[in-house]
């Protein structure tokens, strides 16, 4: 390991001078502009099974993985090949096509809760339209979200929002109207006490709590003992829908979802990331009595162009087939163990204050000396820490979430090579930050 290696960055910086001027701050999604950690953003080439190749031809061990959707890390041959063949017979029909079919079957055989499935092109329109089916089903229209949870940027989800928000330490968005915003209530991860009493103040006018029920974008967050059941109970009690937002949890943490892992059964679900095997995707599902209220068998609309997509679905689909290989997740689990062991150690040896969470193949690591259980406590992380150990772990090509607010994936194309690699590095990192 050459420790003084540098990341080479000139394409990169002129492609990001050129891109800033067409795109707003250069970017596609405020994350990627790696603005938190001041660097330049990584401009991908390829990506090739745990790598990622830069234009500047670094090449990294990547645990963005696309930000959850690449459990079998880059270019699968097979997911490849099933896009391509689907490809072939057309990319849009407008019309529907079998391995809708196909796909909304596998959902509804495998998280437990959804007896019926509709696809769309992205985790915010899975919320956004959940959400939309719970005012309507219950007639209600305040809501109940978590501080640092983050379920995409529709307008009324858009409060007090994890992810890019928490990132860039933006208040609430500007362009949310109020009277929209004056229905979305928020309570702190965790804390049951809090949601019991927004429910004995306005129990009655809600229609739903939206919950991630691992928080992962405020970083890795684990629900504490009891919390969801809670959400369970309480919501049952005052007949509003509990909408658990499973688009990075659901085949991730398991092949039954953070509600098979925890064994709750909310009402609606909504899933994306994985279910699209690294193309634009979607889901929202759950009781065959809700789901009905939605057009055109009920008057609660929601549609698209796009939905369904077949090249969405095939590499979905067949992403989803190669989950179910026996062993799959206790080997995802034991790569991720081993690395969030490894980060505990170099912590330990170098003395440097770092709580690594994880759930499964979800990790990140706070330099904090406390635990970190919600949104509060995740914000009192050290970012100067974080901004000098990232700089090192890129510049000796590992590829992480350059912001405290967000998930690492470990996925299976990473070898025990690449985790110990990564371990070592990490230590490297620790060492070069507590030299400051
Ligand atoms: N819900 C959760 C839990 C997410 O993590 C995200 C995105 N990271 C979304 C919703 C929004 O999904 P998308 O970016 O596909 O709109």
């Amino acid at each position: 390991m050459n420790l003084s290696a540098k990341r080479k960055d000139s394409c990169s910086i002129a492609a990001f001078e050129q891109a800033k001027k067409v795109i707003p701050g250069g970017v596609n999604s405020p994350v990627r502009a790696f603005s938190s950690v001041d660097l330049t953003p990584v401009f991908a080439a390829r990506g090739q099974g745990a790598r990622v190749f830069d234009i500047d031809g670094n090449e990294f061990i990547d645990y963005i993985g696309s930000w959850g959707p690449l459990i079998l890390g880059h270019a699968h041959p097979e997911v490849v090949e099933a896009i391509k063949e689907a490809a072939s017979r057309g990319t849009s029909f407008g019309l529907s096509t079998e391995i809708e079919i196909k796909m909304a079957e596998w959902i509804c055989k495998s998280i437990p809760s959804i007896e019926m499935v509709r696809m769309v092109n992205s985790g915010t329109e899975a919320s956004m339209s959940a959400l939309r089916l719970a005012r309507g089903y219950t007639k209600r229209q305040k809501i109940v979200k978590f501080q640092g949870g983050y379920h995409g940027h529709a307008d009324a989800l858009l409060i007090k929002s994890g992810s890019g928000v928490a990132t860039l330490g933006l208040p609430d968005s500007p362009g949310v109207p109020d009277s929209v915003a004056a229905h979305t209530l928020t309570a702190p991860y965790n804390s049951m006490d809090s949601v019991r009493f927004l429910f004995e103040q306005y129990g009655e006018q809600i229609a739903a709590v939206i919950v991630e029920p691992v928080a992962g974008n405020m970083g890795v967050i684990p629900p504490a003992p009891g919390f969801l059941h809670g959400l369970r109970e309480v919501t049952k009690q005052y007949g509003s829908l509990l909408i658990f937002d499973e688009v990075m949890t659901g085949y991730r943490v398991s092949f039954h979802g953070a509600q098979g892992l925890y064994g709750i059964d909310p009402d609606l679900t909504c899933l994306g990331k994985i279910i699209g095997g690294g193309l634009p995707v979607g889901a929202y599902g759950g009781k065959r009595e809700i789901m009905e209220q939605v057009a055109p068998v009920g008057s609660i609309y929601q549609a698209g162009t796009l939905s369904g997509n077949p090249l969405a679905m095939a590499a979905g689909y067949r992403t989803l087939q190669l989950l179910e290989e026996p062993g799959f997740y206790e080997e995802l689990d034991r790569k991720a163990a081993r690395l969030a062991e490894g980060f505990t150690q170099n912590a330990e040896l170098t003395g440097i204050p770092l709580k690594t969470n994880r759930v499964g193949s979800m990790f990140s690591a706070f330099f904090a000396e406390q635990e970190v259980f919600d949104y509060d406590s995740a914000k009192r992380s050290n970012m100067q820490l974080f901004k000098a150990y990232y700089a090192a772990m890129l510049d000796l090509g590992i590829l992480t979430a350059p912001t405290p607010y967000e998930v690492n994936f470990v996925s299976a194309a990473h070898s025990d090579e690449d985790i110990e690699r990564t371990i070592s590095v990490h230590y490297q990192a620790l060492i070069k930050i507590s030299n400051r």
